[in-house]
């Protein structure tokens, strides 16, 4: 049998199980159950692995738990800014949009762009557009609002408005208050085939049309059948900068590493050089998976079909 297995991350970060209660944990835990299970039943019944990844992050995307479609987070002007990715590793088709406002499920939009335009990448109120042409769902802003978000908004955008200069220290405030997360999924199908796809709605407060390192293809999001799948979390600045997707792609090609030991290589010494805190999954193309991470924690969960299921939050489990 060719292997097929699936990956999932709900985002990375200063996840303590201090910080938690037993109810919120089960509710994460199920959170990523329901769509490790949705994913994993596609591939277990021939479905692609693409259509795997999109199944299981707009399941995510529905989960008011997680930072991305319904539950994203507020920007600096109080609404939701959404970014989305998905790449299909045998063709090297990808589509991804940015800023995208009340769309019920932006990785349906990347998809739709990926497969139904002739672009890449598309931003703001054209991705919106084309949304519309396409048919997809539109939610109105209350669909988008939780009080646990707006809470944790309201917080940030009060200190920020009276330090202007210090945006640096007011996202390592964020990432110190888990106020960041992101979901994604990877994952090889029965017919040795990979994809990749993230989903977000960014850092809270940002603003000037900030845009992280989810939607930009290579840096939080690539998959090639060659190499891997990968999908990143965490502070998006720095896995720009490091390409952080495609360069544990690149080690794989030419260097000859493995998917472990090249998401080791970026997550624990190419990122920590650029002061990168989160993690990433990735899957190969023979079915091995992997997920790395240098922050306190990362949602994440892995299933496969030899049996292996394993769903995890902090360092140690
Ligand atoms: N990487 C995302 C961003 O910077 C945030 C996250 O992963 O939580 O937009």
């Amino acid at each position: 049998m060719q292997p097929f297995s699936i990956v999932i991350h709900g985002g990375a970060g200063t996840i303590l199980k201090t910080d938690m209660t037993p109810e919120l944990e089960k509710a994460y835990i199920n959170g990523l159950e329901s769509s490790l299970q949705k994913g994993f039943s596609l591939l277990e019944h021939d479905g692609t692995a693409i259509d795997a990844v999109r199944a299981a992050i707009t399941i995510l995307e529905d989960n008011i738990l997680f930072n991305a479609g319904r539950g994203s987070v507020f920007t600096k002007k109080g609404v939701q800014e959404m970014d989305a990715a998905i790449m299909n590793g045998q063709t090297l088709g990808a589509g991804s949009v940015t800023g995208v406002r009340n769309v019920m499920n932006p990785i349906e939009l990347a998809y739709e762009v990926m497969s139904n335009s002739n672009h890449v990448f598309l931003s703001g109120k054209g991705a919106n557009d084309f949304a519309i042409k396409q048919g997809l769902k539109l939610m109105p802003d209350d669909y988008f609002f939780s009080k646990f978000r707006y809470d944790q908004w309201k917080e940030i955008r009060d200190s920020d408005s009276y330090s202007l200069d210090h945006t640096h220290q007011d996202i390592a405030e964020l990432m110190k208050d888990k106020k960041f997360g992101t979901v994604g999924a990877v994952a090889c199908d029965k017919f040795g085939n990979i994809a990749a796809a993230t989903s977000t709605g960014g850092m809270t407060n940002k603003k000037y049309g900030r845009i992280g390192d989810s939607p930009i293809i290579g840096a939080g999001t690539y998959a090639n059948n060659k190499t891997c799948a990968i999908s990143c979390t965490g502070h998006g600045e720095p896995f720009i900068r490091a390409v952080a997707a495609h360069d544990v792609s690149a080690l794989m090609e030419y260097k000859g590493f493995t998917l472990q030991e090249a998401m080791n290589q970026v997550v624990h010494h190419k990122l920590i050089e650029l002061e990168g805190e989160g993690g990433m999954i990735g899957v190969d193309a023979t079915g091995n998976t992997a997920m790395v991470f240098n922050s306190a924690g990362m949602y994440r969960a892995m299933k496969n079909g030899f049996g292996d299921h394993y769903v995890g939050i902090y360092k140690d489990n």
